[in-house]
């Protein structure tokens, strides 16, 4: 079987050959059949377009450091083999790669967790489970924190395998305690609230998560604690085509009693307009009743009492009365402004809400700024109260997630287990949001490529050090090996002092601060610089940022209003006067912070999500971190569809290529002298063939074939060489 690679014309745009078998040849021309079945006639013209591949690339390797064919072609064509064979993981060097199979596969049973514990990485195929134990072996042997970075894009499987690696810890944790069990069950109510059908995912997580879970000296679960990061909240108003609001809603209204229902005055969800913005009010595969059911006693398990949840719903019920409150416009004084229209939404969400009527009615048709020191009121128009309403909304449902992550964290985790910080140690799972680059880019997707920078920036220099340490191990020397590091961009947005997201926080706190002023101050600061790329006029309100996986283009409209997220001093005033308890206590932080003073700003969502973030890398960096790099292989969730550019794109942003170009900077190839000894003793004379000191044989035969320079070295146990080197020794031994 000879395997070829070739140069696909349909695959232009990203020229990454494929791998192909010779399938029969007639005068000068070669018939190849493609890894998709397809078959292509080469002539003798096009044959520069074909390639030998290396023999380990026809079967598949599970470790893909030990493919011949060390490029993009080779690792894609490695991946789609074994998706084809329902071989979900895959790993590449230090790094897991998992392919979502889409399907159900018998891979996660009890024997399953069984067979993987306490088993060395590479003892059994490939497996998320194996990276699990790893990090627990670890954890307990050298008494360290694990954490394993869980990144990929939307519907790739983070979530799923955050899940898998729970329950194998919870598993080997073993206990059946109370304390596992509410570790387990924190995820369905995170879902629930956090969680949303996107056309990308059914179950799309739309806020990032680090769970930490403790252990005690023991190696048994004592706790945990979850940090969570930038929940989409504008979905609570809105929803594309096709998606839903969050999941809990839907459940709610199909799985509430008719009696509660009654109580909140609640319909079905048809009836709504913020949960029919999508047009679509039911997901395939899932049953809402069912998972209210569920969410319902998880929230038990957790230690939510029943007055608790019955605060939720209130709440929940009223976003969705307010959903539906209308506004008519009507001038007053010549000026637009608008007026609530009459309907019994606006009375109940009053009532849920516990809110004076005519305050609430004031607060969303008008707005009052403090000028020198009095508060002056401006009737706002139609469109502006509409999208009062919305921050109010999107406000409420922010802090009510933000409570339930609180909540859960008062359950789960374990104050105790802190005096005890010594002897207790953590496995760290971060499932996060990977890198975003759509058709509109705005702040979120800002912060959220910001995160995946920081990500890069750790995952890089992790490796690099990984790929040091072996040539110390094995006595190798080395000059500096160059690779891409993406400290500088890193520095220019986030890092140095005036870095690009700094000058948007800057803005945001100055009272007259615009978008366009913002662009302003961004080009004059780093107009020069290679990461930004300014606008192309001064009319035009995006600009680009050359991040490690590519070039961004943010629209700049609305960044400021998006980093203030501040709630009008007159909805503050309302919040203020409800005699809603809980409604008070889920905006408490906010009022005893900014007090009803909006011009005291409270710290910005970017700046939060700054100091989150490099809460979040400190923790990571005193870990031993695991790397879960997740694909999805292709955009209808399908399984066994292998869709080879949407892998290479997402294999590009992944960091794969960076384990190795670094290990491409230094030595690619690797034997064990045995090894090496074993396929090239051919190359030597046969006087010299059997020789008993491993080391020295192999020495001889890279002097005699390779030369004497020290581009090839040998270590303590292994042969390090180049790539090329490799195809001289092996076209040596075939011309033998
Ligand atoms: P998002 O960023 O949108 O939250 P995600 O990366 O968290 O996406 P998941 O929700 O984990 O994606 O996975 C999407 C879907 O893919 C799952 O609902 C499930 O149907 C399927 N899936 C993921 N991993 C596996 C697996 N190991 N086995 C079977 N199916 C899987
Ligand atoms: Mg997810």
């Amino acid at each position: 079987l000879t395997i070829i690679q070739f140069q696909h014309p349909c695959h232009g745009e990203f020229n990454v050959p494929i791998g192909a078998v010779v399938k029969d040849s007639d005068s000068g021309r070669i018939l190849l059949e493609d890894d998709e079945g397809k078959e292509h006639w080469i002539t003798a013209r096009n044959m520069h377009m074909v390639r030998l591949m290396h023999p380990s690339s026809v079967q598949g390797v599970e470790d893909m450091i030990c493919l011949g064919d060390l490029h993009e072609a080779g690792i894609v064509h490695n991946l789609l083999i074994r998706h084809q064979e329902h071989k979900v993981y895959t790993y590449t060097g230090s790094i897991l790669v998992a392919v979502n199979p889409y399907q159900l596969l018998p891979l996660y049973t009890v024997d399953q967790i069984r067979l993987y514990c306490n088993k060395r990485i590479g003892e059994l195929p490939p497996h998320v489970f194996a990276i699990a134990d790893n990090c627990y072996f670890n954890m307990k042997r050298n008494k360290k924190d694990q954490c394993c970075v869980i990144s990929g894009e939307s519907g790739a499987g983070k979530t799923e395998s955050t899940k898998l690696i729970l329950q194998f810890l919870a598993a080997i944790s073993g206990q059946h305690s109370w304390i596992e069990q509410q570790v387990l069950e924190a995820n369905p109510i995170l879902e629930a609230f956090g969680n949303a059908k996107t056309i990308r995912n059914d179950n799309s997580s739309r806020f990032g998560k680090y769970i930490d879970i403790h252990f005690n000296q023991n190696g048994v679960i004592e706790g945990a604690r979850i940090e969570q990061f930038l929940l989409e909240k504008s979905r609570v108003c809105r929803q594309a085509p096709e998606e839903r609001n969050y999941h809990i809603f839907y459940c709610m209204l199909m799985g509430m009693n008719t009696e509660q229902k009654k109580m909140l005055n609640l319909g079905t969800a048809s009836e709504y307009t913020y949960l029919t913005m999508g047009n679509c009010t039911f997901c395939d595969g899932r049953n809402d009743a069912k998972d209210y059911a569920h969410i319902r006693s998880a929230m038990k398990i957790l230690t939510f009492s029943d007055s608790e949840h019955w605060d939720i719903s209130k709440l929940l019920a009223a976003i969705l009365h307010l959903g539906n409150v209308e506004f008519e416009a009507a001038v007053y004084d010549n000026l637009d402004c608008s007026d609530v229209m009459d309907s019994p939404h606006f009375s109940i969400a009053t009532k849920l809400l516990e809110v004076d009527s005519s305050e609430l009615q004031n607060s969303l048709t008008n707005l009052s700024i403090i000028v020198r020191g009095e508060s002056v009121s401006r009737p706002l128009n139609i469109v502006q109260a509409a999208d009062g309403r919305d921050a109010f909304v999107k406000g409420i449902y922010g802090r009510i997630f933000l409570w339930i992550v609180n909540k859960i964290n008062s359950a789960i985790f374990n104050p105790t287990s802190r005096k005890a910080k010594d002897s207790r140690h953590s496995i760290g799972l971060l499932d996060i949001f990977g890198f975003e680059n759509f058709s509109n880019n705005s702040f979120e997707q800002l912060c959220i490529n910001i995160a995946n920078e920081h990500l890069q920036q750790f995952f890089v220099h992790h490796v690099f050090k990984l790929e040091q340490e072996e040539y110390r191990a094995e006595n190798i020397t080395w000059s500096n090996i160059d690779f891409t590091d993406n400290r500088q961009a890193l520095e220019v947005i986030a890092l140095k002092p005036m870095n690009i997201i700094s000058l948007i926080d800057e803005e945001s706190k100055f009272p007259k601060g615009t978008d366009a002023t913002m662009l302003v101050k961004i080009n004059s600061l780093h107009g020069k610089s290679k990461v930004y790329i300014p606008p192309k006029s001064v009319h035009d309100t995006k600009f680009g940022i050359n991040h490690f996986a590519g070039v961004v283009f943010y629209e700049s409209k609305d960044f400021l209003e998006k980093n203030r997220d501040t709630l009008s001093a007159n909805v503050m005033q309302v919040v203020h006067s409800s005699k809603n308890k809980f409604l008070r206590e889920i905006f408490q932080h906010a009022l005893t912070l900014q007090g009803l003073d909006t011009t005291k700003r409270l710290s910005t969502l970017g700046g939060q999500f700054k100091q989150s973030l490099e809460k979040l890398m400190k923790i990571l960096e005193q870990c031993q971190p695991y790397f879960i790099r997740c694909i999805k292989p292709n955009d209808y969730k399908k399984p066994l569809l292998f869709d080879r550019e949407l892998c290479i794109k997402q294999l590009r942003y992944s960091g794969m290529m960076e384990t190795i170009q670094i290990r491409k900077a230094g030595f690619p190839v690797r034997y064990s002298f045995e090894e090496f000894f074993d396929r090239y003793r051919v190359l030597l004379p046969w006087s010299l063939r059997q020789q008993n000191d491993a080391r020295q044989s192999c020495i001889s035969i890279s002097e005699a074939v390779l030369g004497k320079d020290e581009s090839w070295q040998a270590g303590k146990t292994k042969m390090f060489l180049k790539d090329h080197h490799d195809t001289v020794l092996e076209l040596q031994r075939q011309n033998i």
